[in-house]
């Protein structure tokens, strides 16, 4: 019987999100026959049940210290030894850190192939299909696999997690495989941020190259506080040194999925639009009609953002 293993992750004393977001993805690939899900954490039982709670059918509690080290080399036997018991041929995992070291390894182990920074997943002819940006975001490549082991890694932010239901019930076990790995992690730098993720935001207001101004980001911050946001920038405007790299939005920065994304004199590059097209409602605040973000905007303003935006926030602060 074939099934899917996830390899959830620890995150600050609980689990990463993206964890969530990748039972998801697993539990849509279940329902077109890809067989069950069992997710894997370097965790306690308890935490093995959340995931459970969240769309597992089985959880593994992998508690062997080797894994706090975070790094591939240390989870391999645990993963190894998960799909054995699991039988899965689907292996999904977060393009994290982790992934990005754990999901080459593996498919190397296993002489099979893995696909990287996966956007969608489906199932086409009892075979794993898996979506990823090509050519610098220009286009979407979809892959398959040739050997029976299929392992990717997902995008944060492509899948909704499913709502916590602590009435679901799947077994929980334990395993205590993983391995000393043979380099030493000798420190953790956090990136530098205040209020809210910008991927975990409801509300995003991006600022792009045609703000002109480094410091018209500081109009956009109040705007951002108003909504109970984040602020986000295009790769251009963080290219110039105008807002930080940890808040850039694309294909080689952040992927946000908000209820709101307003996007100021940004003009809907591909590459932008790869880390934002999953947003609920996009409002474009633009001065060309021809933009390509207010082509696929719901909302679009065609003026000057400086006439725009003060206006917008003046507005707001009316609503109390
Ligand atoms: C491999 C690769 C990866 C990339 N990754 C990313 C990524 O992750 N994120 C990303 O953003 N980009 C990325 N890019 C760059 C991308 O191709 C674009 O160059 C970039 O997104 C453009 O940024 P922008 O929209 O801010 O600037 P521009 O394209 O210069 O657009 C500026 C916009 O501002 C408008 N404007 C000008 N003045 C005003 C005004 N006063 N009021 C209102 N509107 C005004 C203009 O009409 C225009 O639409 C990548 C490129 C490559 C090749």
């Amino acid at each position: 019987m074939p099934g899917i293993l996830v390899i959830a992750e620890p995150n600050e004393g609980g689990i990463a999100p993206v964890s969530f977001e990748l039972i998801a993805a697993a539990r849509q690939l279940s329902s077109e026959g890809a067989g069950n899900v069992t997710a894997l954490i370097a965790g306690s039982e308890a935490e093995a049940q959340q995931l459970i709670a969240h769309g597992a059918d089985a959880a593994i509690a992998a508690t062997n210290p080797a894994l706090k080290t975070g790094l591939g080399e240390a989870y391999l036997p645990a993963v190894q030894a998960a799909i054995e018991s699991s039988g899965a041929d689907i292996v999904l995992m977060g393009q994290t850190s982790l992934g990005r070291d754990l999901g080459p390894a593996l498919a190397f182990a296993n002489k099979t192939a893995v696909a990287m920074d996966c956007v969608a997943l489906a199932i086409a002819g009892g075979r794993l299909r898996a979506t990823r940006s090509a050519y610098g975001g220009n286009a979407r490549a979809e892959v398959t696999w040739k050997a029976p082991l299929q392992v990717a890694t997902v995008k944060a932010k492509s899948f909704d997690a499913l709502e916590a239901d602590s009435a679901r019930s799947g077994s929980v076990s334990t395993s205590d495989a993983g391995a000393d790995p043979k380099v030493k992690v000798l420190g953790v730098s956090k990136a530098e941020s205040t209020g809210v993720r910008l991927e975990d935001a409801p509300v995003v207001v991006s600022g792009g190259r045609g703000l002109g101004d480094p410091s018209a980001f500081g109009m956009l911050e109040e705007l951002t506080g108003l909504l109970h946001g984040a602020t986000g920038a295009s790769r251009a405007a963080c290219d110039l040194g105008w807002y930080p790299p940890s808040q850039q939005v694309g294909l080689t920065g952040k992927t946000v999925s908000p209820d709101l994304y307003i996007a100021v004199a940004i003009s809907g590059a591909s590459q932008h639009m790869a880390g934002m097209a999953g947003s609920k409602n996009i409002v474009a605040i633009n001065k060309d009609a021809d933009a390509n973000m207010v082509k696929v905007s719901k909302f679009a303003v065609v003026d000057d953002y400086k006439k725009v935006v003060p206006a917008l926030i003046e507005e707001i602060k009316k609503l109390g």
